[in-house]
């Protein structure tokens, strides 16, 4: 009896303690418990395991080390000839594991620099910055001549020359900080640090705040020597290091900034450059802390207000005055180049018109070791690891794209080009849009995705082994998770780690990669995923094969588990008979937000301008439709499962039901979209997630309420919400859809 009762006990506490690490646990007892694979039938399942594990066995370190060395072998800048060469070494490898691919072109503007930028001190005294990474000995290919010199894409040519004033990371509250210090920046060279932001915000801010040039560096007290030891001892960014990027507004909208929402082909009329609205007129320039040092040591005027300091050996001042004169001058050659995405396909043997898309990008700043052919790399291994499959009889029950992006660093080009040419195809077939960008840059794993998604990433997770512990990966990202949280009491938002592993959560997704047109112009179920670590040298000319080999994944084995995770999960939303998204995880992560900016509203005594219960009732009716097709979907592959068993009857009127569900789920996703698209940007139509106007890396959720909450606007926030009601009917009703 006691040992009973202890035995009891003890099930109990076990019990408690899963379901609290998996809140979703309790939900999901039906037949995938017994398989372990939802959406299939316990037959389909054995069958699809026999197929993974078959599948998972193919990515090996040794040929993951020879694709990425292969690929960061020469930068390979979008529209060189070096990027053409990546372009055909991924087709032709994937052509030879015998999958179809295909290059796509696109012409588009791409500006290149000229002649390297200039950045002279005038006063206190004269003397020219070095604007150029070191050459290291260690690493072999630091000597390459033919690494670009250090620019931002789509800064525009300019000559300017004015005092500096030093705006922090350049974020609103920054300007506004220097404004109590009756500092003002107009008419001025403003020097931004890197961080907080995407870059093309600070660029905008900048410009929006009157500043006639912008530099942006990296402060050591965020990626250098206050993090660790610095390349090539450590894998931290040394003094000499800058970090390149766009200053695309990317917010605004992405892609070929001469053909908004249209893709560049022949025929498609061209904005002029003055008329495109996703660009900076002020000249832009990244550089090291090294010569940051130059220019912050001798600022005088104020001293630097809160959060302003970095990591530099003096305290810093903002300047201002004119004791510190900069002369900043960029020479871009502005052209319309090509670019080459790669396109392969695995043909679906029952659903070919149902497409699970698979990305990365392939163009790099430099040798983009880690960003993005890390991803390039996992992606081969997968397509390796499906060609081997097809030749042991596996037909994925509906096609699979994979997709080797090009521009992407400029602006998320290839994709949001190919995005924007195939919209209504895409409409009508994708399932969901699967990412991988910078997939290896140490062990740590994360994600981000809609929520609809988050059981499956999770469920694969738990059956891919994490190389380092040999633990699952799940297990692996919760232990992680806890550890680093600090404060349980603390929400995400609150604690300010909204990240992808706090608590083994998976985040927003805001933009910064090609899932940007699948889910925010299209309303596509969205993915992006890798692994994290100490990683100093982003968008720099030591982001690079040795780099990789000594910090990253000296083994190559995380690039591995990559492959493994990436082609799972594919696999898993390719074959499944009933598709795995579940939307009452939506609902809840919709409320959540909302519950925030309801919060927001109350501080900002706004609450009155806008219906809270229509929302309310408009979340309860999709959750309540969810759940009622998430059980009928259940239902549904049993009903299949019994069936076959009893009577071998393909029983087609279950067959139906289910394909109508499926149906629906997809719909459901789109609903989320609103053809008039978002307040000033009409590219971004999700009314869910979008990047915001001044985070631009990081997800705004609800976006055009959070804004008019932000800018106290009643009338925009009542309009705002009234179409985000709406959308969530929309979705609800494209639920109800299935069971009708
Ligand atoms: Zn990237």
């Amino acid at each position: 009896m006691k040992t009973t009762r202890t035995a009891l006990a003890l099930f109990l506490v076990l019990f408690f303690l899963i379901a609290r690490e998996d809140p979703h646990i309790a939900f999901s007892q039906t037949s995938s418990e017994s398989t372990g694979l939802d959406g299939f039938t316990s037959e389909g399942a054995l069958a699809q395991r026999r197929f993974e594990q078959q599948f998972r066995a193919i990515p090996a370190a040794n040929s993951a080390r020879e694709h990425l060395r292969r690929l960061t072998s020469e930068p390979h800048v979008a529209g060189t000839k070096e990027d053409y060469a990546t372009a055909i070494y991924v087709r032709d490898q994937i052509r030879g594991y015998g999958i179809p691919a295909e290059l796509k072109e696109y012409d588009v503007l791409l500006p290149y620099p000229k002649v390297p930028s200039v950045v002279e001190v005038i006063a206190p005294r004269r003397e020219r910055l070095a604007l150029k990474e070191a050459v290291l000995s260690e690493d072999p290919s630091s000597s390459n001549p033919r690494i670009i010199p250090l620019f931002n894409g789509y800064s525009p040519s300019g000559d300017v020359t004015a005092p500096i004033v030093y705006v922090n990371y350049g974020l609103p509250p920054d300007y506004e900080a220097l404004k109590k210090l009756g500092v003002s920046v107009k008419g001025k060279i403003v020097l931004a640090r890197y961080g907080s932001s995407f870059r093309g915000v600070k660029a905008k801010v900048a410009e929006e705040n009157g500043a006639v040039g912008l530099i942006i560096y990296s402060d050591p007290a965020d990626d250098g020597y206050m993090q660790g030891d610095v390349y090539p001892k450590g894998p931290w960014r040394p003094a000499s290091s800058a970090q390149r990027g766009s200053v695309q507004y990317l917010f605004q909208y992405p892609g070929d900034p001469l053909t908004p929402g249209k893709p560049s082909i022949p025929g498609v009329p061209r904005l002029k450059i003055e008329e495109a609205t996703d660009l900076t007129r002020i000249p832009v320039q990244p550089i090291s802390y090294g010569d940051a040092r130059q220019l912050l040591a001798p600022l005088r005027g104020p001293l630097r207000p809160r959060g302003f300091q970095g990591g530099l050996p003096f305290a810093y001042h903002v300047g201002g005055t004119d004791d510190v004169r900069v002369h900043l001058k960029t020479e871009m050659d502005y052209q319309i180049r090509k670019i080459w995405n790669v396109i392969a396909r695995i043909e679906g043997n029952e659903e070919k018109d149902r497409w699970v898309i698979m990305g990365n990008h392939r163009d790099a700043w430099t040798f983009g070791a880690v960003d993005p052919n890390s991803g390039t790399t996992a992606m081969l291994e997968a397509a390796r690891g499906f060609g081997q499959l097809v030749k042991n009889g596996w037909k994925p029950r509906r096609t699979i794209v994979l997709c080797s992006w090009d521009g992407e660093e400029y602006g998320l080009i290839g994709s949001t080009e190919w995005a924007e040419e195939y919209a209504s195809e895409l409409r009508e077939k994708a399932v969901a849009y699967l990412n991988m960008d910078a997939a290896v840059s140490g062990a740590n794993f994360g994600a981000s995705s809609v929520p609809s998604l988050w059981k499956l990433v999770r469920g694969a997770t738990r059956d891919v082994r994490d190389p380092k512990t040999g633990k699952s990966i799940y297990q692996q990202w919760q232990d992680r998770a806890r550890e680093a949280r600090p404060d349980p009491e603390l929400t995400d938002a609150e604690s300010g780690t909204d990240t992808a592993i706090a608590e083994a959560r998976i985040g927003s997704l805001g933009s910064g990669s090609d899932y940007t047109p699948f889910l925010q112009h299209l309303g596509i179920a969205s993915l992006d995923m890798g692994f994290g670590g100490d990683y100093g040298v982003y968008h720099s000319a030591f982001d690079s094969f040795h780099w990789m080999s000594r910090f990253g994944d000296p083994t190559f084995e995380y690039h591995v588990a990559a492959a493994q995770l990436w082609g799972t999960i594919a696999m898993r939303l390719a074959d499944a008979e009933g598709l795995p998204f579940d939307y009452t995880d939506y609902g809840m992560q919709v409320r959540e937000f909302f519950s925030e900016s309801v919060k927001t509203a109350k501080r900002r005594k706004l609450s009155a301008a806008f219906d809270e219960t229509a929302m309310s009732d408009a979340l309860e009716e999709l959750i309540k439709e969810a759940a009622r097709v998430e059980k009928s979907r259940q239902a549904t592959v049993l009903e299949i499962e019994r069936t076959r068993v009893e009577a071998n009857d393909r029983h087609p009127r279950a067959r139906e039901r289910l394909s109508r569900i499926n149906d629906a789920l997809l719909a459901a996703e789109r609903a989320l979209i609103d053809d008039r698209g978002l307040r000033g940007r009409p590219w971004y139509r999700h009314q869910v997630y979008a990047p915001g106007f001044y985070t631009g890396y990081a997800a705004q959720p609800l976006p055009d309420f959070r804004q008019a909450l932000e800018d106290r606007n009643s009338i925009n926030a009542k309009d705002a919400l009234d179409r985000i009601v709406e959308a969530i009917k929309r979705a609800t009703n494209a639920l109800r859809q299935a069971l009708e």
